[in-house]
């Protein structure tokens, strides 16, 4: 027969107020996220994916530019359509004018804070003087498809340009704009965008974006995204396709984004019949050497070349023009289908160039497609750019410059080995799987960051002469520095990034470390890529939010990760985790004497066993605890904030391990502190708490019983921060 327990009523009270249950200390860390994401609706569904009405508007793009070598300056003219698919009427149109961030008057200068140091660089003086540099867009015309001029209004980087009549749903608009600016020079004022002169040999390497006046994405989350460019949030941009004509010096080669349209007419017979050997080989092939770019560079054509170029699916158009281009290219095979892996780069990048370059793009194409979907374009390119990485469609801008005399210091080749995997892991993020990167810059910065890490491990794994390779973000005890940071240093990853103090490390590093910890740690690998790939795939060539993504990753892996974005995206608590009391006990089915003092904590594993008294106990219990006859019950205090799951390493005294692994739903009842009891079979040795360090925890000294001071804990400290520096 059954046994009926019958409680009185008061002991039921005490059971429901969580006084046998530990604690009762609420706190909302596992509250679903329910006000800080956006409404699902028609567009955006709640499991993530796009609605079944979701929409996206167009521009497509005929633009014809003259890259002027002698003053170094850009004249341009472009006939832009512009489809609204969206269901709303719209009565002006928004485009974005980039390069106005370099016009004297921009909000960039008038806002940049500075201060007077007793000594500082002339780089530093710049930001105090007013700018003498006038780099914005003059704008020359606008006008309807018949040259009929447009009423437009300038608004700092932003204009607003008005149409004859709205547009109506399902309806197109194209019109006209005409426009000219002076190129920066890059390497005395910055920028994305610009020339280096190198001043042996008097040539200019152009790397050119932002060039022309380029269409906001009008969204059903936010309207016409016009906030303003100061600098920091990078772009948004409307998918569509670009027919460009390039013109250039006649000995200029030029790297571009889309296909090249006119081969014959701006390449040599030889260099194509290179190039279609480069089509089927799996090493770089040299389709211009160096010694002749070292010929061209020493001479001056005075006639000009067009080069045409158009591309299909690309929210953007960057090119890169120099006589100094070396220029390799391999094919990759993507399940069957070839890309190009290219690379252009001047002298002064070899030896490391023709090395890396090339094999890099390669490797992190595959990679990259193995976590996402197969890369969709024809080419992948990456230019030789000092100092800066920058990312557009099928092209990036990267630093990595060998010393004078060709040695190649490690920190040079690695830098740019990862630089070219970061850049070229932006075709994913944001070019393809198209995200506001002017609002969260994590979106792209933070899940490119991530993927690059994977690229870096196996890039690593598959060089037996990388054995030594210098991972910068991804392991977690590197963001460790960050994490412990005073508060006011540290903004939530969700926050806008022109607001944001340590750009790199917030939205680069943590959302990179956090995914790392989320795939590792929390969902497991198999859950984690599949969701990942789902996230990816589902907005491939669309426009996704934070809400989709974190929808996503728990619709397609059926977890609960409310408390893992709420701690880790929208918080800026740090993960600190203390083993802070041990208690041994054995069982007695005596009766328990009265008044017994509370039993003490152990300091050490040879303290005494406690005792605690059962009654009622049955056969069954008896022999379950005669295998298990040691109870170690744990006090578990969440110092930093930031729940996580509990990882422990049990140590027995014969020598032998064992890893316990508990959900971080261990906190949801109380996220300051929990007590956990664990019986054993043998005597515990000692405990050990997140012993491969893969939750980021800021304090390790008092992850141990019995406590001891490790070494690793000034190791720590000692370890640089792993901000993203220079790349974008
Ligand atoms: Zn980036």
């Amino acid at each position: 027969m059954r046994k009926i327990w019958f409680l009185p009523l008061s002991v039921v009270i005490l059971f429901s107020n969580g006084l046998f249950a530990q604690g009762g200390k609420h706190t909302d860390k596992f509250e679903q996220l329910d006000y800080e994401l956006a409404d699902p609706n028609e567009y955006r569904a709640a499991s993530g994916s796009p609605g079944h009405k979701y929409w996206q508007n167009q521009a497509d793009y005929k633009i014809s530019i003259e890259l002027n070598d002698a003053d170094q300056s850009i004249k341009g003219s472009e006939t832009i359509t512009y489809t609204n698919n969206s269901p709303d009427v719209l009565n002006y149109l928004w485009l974005q004018l980039d390069q106005n961030m370099r016009g004297k008057e921009s909000h960039t200068y008038s806002t940049a804070t500075s201060s007077i140091k007793h000594e500082t660089h002339a780089y530093f003086l710049n930001k105090m003087l007013d700018p003498d540099f006038d780099g914005g867009f003059k704008i020359g015309k606008v006008t309807d498809e018949k040259g009929k001029d447009l009423p437009y209004t300038i608004n700092q980087t932003m204009m607003s340009v008005d149409m004859p009549k709205d547009l109506n749903p399902g309806e197109s608009f194209t019109f006209k704009v005409e426009w000219s600016y002076n190129i920066n020079d890059r390497m005395a004022i910055g920028g994305r965008s610009g020339y280096e002169y190198f001043e042996e040999d008097d040539n200019y390497l152009y790397t050119i974006a932002q060039f022309y006046p380029r269409m906001c994405v009008y969204s059903d989350y936010g309207g016409w995204q016009n906030k303003q460019f100061l600098g920091s949030g990078e772009f948004t941009l409307p998918f569509g396709s670009f027919d460009v004509s390039i013109t250039v010096p006649s000995d200029h080669v030029v790297a571009a984004t889309g296909k090249l349209s006119n081969t014959d007419e701006v390449l040599t017979k030889e260099q194509i019949k290179r190039f279609k050997k480069a089509e089927k080989s799996d090493e770089p092939v040299i389709i211009v050497s160096q010694s002749e770019a070292e010929k061209a560079e020493k001479s001056r054509a005075t006639d000009t070349k067009t080069w045409i170029f158009k591309a299909d699916s690309v929210r953007d158009f960057a090119f890169a023009s120099s006589r100094k281009f070396i220029w390799d290219a391999m094919g990759v095979d993507l399940n069957g289908r070839t890309v190009m892996a290219m690379s252009y780069y001047p002298k002064e990048g070899n030896p490391l160039w023709e090395e890396y370059s090339t094999r890099v793009v390669a490797h992190t194409l595959k990679t990259y497609s193995k976590y996402t979907f197969d890369y969709p374009y024809h080419k992948a390119i990456s230019v030789h750019a000092a100092q800066i990485g920058m990312e557009y469609p099928m092209i990036c801008f990267n630093f990595g410059r060998p010393d004078k005399d060709g040695t190649v210091p490690d920190r040079v080749k690695y830098g740019m080995i990862m630089v070219v995997i970061h850049e070229v892991g932006h075709n994913f993020f944001p070019m393809i799987v198209n995200s506001d990167e002017r609002q969260w810059t994590w979106m792209d910065e933070g899940l490119d960051s991530f993927l690059q890490y994977l690229t870096e491990v196996e890039w690593a794994a598959n060089n037996p002469k990388e054995k030594d390779y210098p991972f910068r973000g991804g392991p977690p005890k590197n963001i460790v520095p960050y994490m412990s940071m005073d508060k006011e240093l540290i903004s939530p990853i969700m926050t806008n990034s022109e607001q944001v103090q340590n750009l790199g490390p917030n939205a680069y590093s943590k959302p990179a470390t956090a995914l790392n910890i989320l795939r590792e740690t929390v969902m497991g690998k198999e859950l984690f890529d599949k969701a990942f790939k789902e996230y990816s795939q589902r907005w491939m060539f669309k426009h996704p939010t934070p809400s989709d993504f974190f929808r996503t990753m728990e619709d397609a892996s059926g977890v609960d990760l409310d408390w893992f974005w709420r701690g880790w995206f929208y918080g800026v608590d740090h993960v600190d985790i203390s083993l802070s009391q041990i208690r041994k006990f054995q069982m007695s089915t005596d009766e328990a004497p009265k008044d017994a003092p509370e039993a003490p904590a152990a300091v050490t594993p040879e303290d005494d066993f406690n005792k605690f008294y059962v009654s009622g106990i049955s056969d069954a219990q008896k022999a379950r605890v005669e295998e298990k006859p040691y109870f170690y019950e744990l006090t578990l205090e969440n110092i930093g904030g930031l729940v996580m799951p509990v990882i422990l390493e049990f140590t027995y005294k014969d020598g032998s391990k064992e890893i316990k692994r508990i959900p971080a739903e261990i906190w949801r009842k109380n996220a300051e502190k929990v007590v956990k009891v664990f019986p054993t079979d043998k005597e515990v040795a000692s405990i050990k708490l997140d012993p491969f360090e893969e939750t980021a925890d800021t304090d390790v000294t008092n992850n141990a019983w019995p406590s001891k001071e490790l070494p690793s804990k000034f190791e720590l400290y000692k370890e640089k921060g792993n901000s993203a520096g220079g790349d974008e």
